[in-house]
């Protein structure tokens, strides 16, 4: 399959760029994936970021209405390091607000899913999944906090990588949570990650969490199964991941079946750390330095502030009323504080099994929903779709989501999980699986 160096030394016929934009345009006004396209690209491999990632003096909102007309006057160091890199700059991806979302549908014009429009394209990094998978030479610099760089690239049938969290500087992202957030990379193909994660990662003076540390490629020959993993997910999907399975035996790997119990906890312990952060995060949103602006000062404290903050969509009010909850004095101990001690007992319990051999499991529990069936879902049923999804990124470990099937054209994808700093042997072993998998893409807006 042909990437982005291959397309850094093929000749451009003239209007190359001015093609692809109107394609673009024509396609994102039927899948809203972008909020922003940039019509002045004329050089460099086109790379989108989303939308809660800081481009200079292009609207970033993080698709909240609450930052409506906010530009930032700086890029994010990621853009920034893309920029010197050679890329350039294509457009502004849609997601959930502020990240808040596993469908991709909290958002205004939410995006479709390219592989079929009925459906949901997952969520939160979605327009960023649809345009990796409707552009053939491009890649998306997308977020996840608790899976959304995962679900959306298993639904879109793209490859998602969230790299051990602190390796690539957080600075200009718009932050849900600071604990969780990590920038990771979506793309067709894993060499376009690997050349996009090796320009962007590495220490930054303006993340003091950021770390130089040396990245190692360890190839594991066991692949653990977790049984808490599977439960709850679709028989057909289950179905799918067995024969995933078999294949990877065949390519000489050896599956073994490990339990972690402690992973039952996983979504909640994860809701409650996110919420109480997020809910801090969005506190800033006063209508006096940042968010919707309020002209009159004659209101009360009261009528003040309800009116700054009604912009915020409901999955973002909801956040701020239950993070509030579980941070506050007279519960923290019950929730948050247990929440944490939680997740330090699930970095032991998934490291000591990481030891052995790599974590494999579907990405998701089931196949990308119809909007319809997305819409219509209650936010705790929401939330446990996250259950497998949530404990690498609640343990800062990285993991990589890849497609390995397909049923009635809906994309599959499987996760692989390894150790902290371990990434490049996910990247070795999906460069190793794509060898034999055909991809199937609908839409390679810029082929060559
Ligand atoms: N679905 C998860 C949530 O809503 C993950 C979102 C994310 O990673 N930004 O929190």
């Amino acid at each position: 399959m042909s990437g982005i160096k291959d397309f850094i030394k093929m000749d451009k016929p003239d209007g190359y760029y001015e093609k692809l934009v109107s394609e673009l345009e024509a396609l994102n006004s039927r899948f809203h994936m972008f909020s922003y396209v940039n019509k002045g690209i004329r050089s460099g491999v086109p790379f989108s970021v989303k939308d809660n990632i800081c481009v200079m003096d292009v609207e970033s909102t993080a698709s909240s209405d609450i930052l409506d007309g906010y530009m930032p006057p700086f890029d994010a160091t990621a853009v920034e390091r893309m920029r010197d890199g050679g890329f350039g700059f294509i457009g502004k991806t849609k997601m959930d607000e502020f990240g808040f979302g596993t469908f991709g549908i909290n958002c205004k014009d939410h995006p479709l899913n390219p592989a079929n429009e009925r459906h949901v394209t997952g969520g939160s990094s979605a327009g960023a999944a649809a345009a990796a998978a409707v552009m053939k030479y491009h890649v998306s610099v997308a977020e996840s906090t608790g899976g959304s760089i995962s679900c959306p690239a298993s639904f879109c049938g793209v490859v998602g990588f969230t790299p051990t969290y602190g390796l690539v500087s957080r600075y200009g992202l718009i932050d849900y949570a600071n604990s969780l957030d990590k920038i990771g990379i979506i793309a067709r193909n894993t060499p376009d990650i690997r050349y996009v994660f090796d320009r962007i990662k590495g220490s930054d003076g303006y993340d003091t969490t950021c770390v130089d540390s040396k990245i190692s490629g360890d190839a594991r020959g066991k692949l653990a199964v977790v049984d808490e993993l599977m439960k709850g997910v679709e028989q057909d999907v289950l179905d799918a991941f067995d024969r995933l399975l078999s294949k990877l035996q065949n390519m000489g790997y050896e599956v073994v079946h490990r339990s972690i119990p402690l992973l039952e906890k996983s979504v909640p312990a994860y809701y409650i750390i996110s919420m109480a952060e997020a809910s801090t995060n969005l506190a800033k949103y006063t209508g006096f330095k940042y968010g919707h602006k309020v002209a009159d000062f004659s209101k009360g404290y009261d009528e003040f502030f309800t009116e700054a903050r009604k912009s915020f969509g409901l999955e973002a009010k909801r956040r701020i009323v239950l993070g509030t909850f579980v941070r506050s004095a007279s519960v923290k101990s019950r929730y948050y504080e247990k929440a944490l001690r939680l997740r330090h007992m699930l970095i032991d319990a998934l490291g000591a099994v990481l030891k052995e051999g790599f974590i494999i499991s579907p990405t998701m529990p089931i196949k990308a929903p119809t909007v319809k069936e997305a819409e219509e879902m209650d936010p705790v049923t929401e939330y446990s779709m996250d259950s497998i999804t949530a404990p690498p990124n609640l343990a800062g470990l990285p993991h990589i989501s890849f497609p390995y099937d397909y049923i009635n054209g809906l994309p599959l994808g499987a996760q692989l999980v390894t150790g902290h700093f371990n990434d490049y042997a996910l990247l070795d072993f999906t460069e190793r699986w794509e060898e034999s998998f055909n991809y199937k893409f609908k839409y390679n807006v810029g082929s060559l």
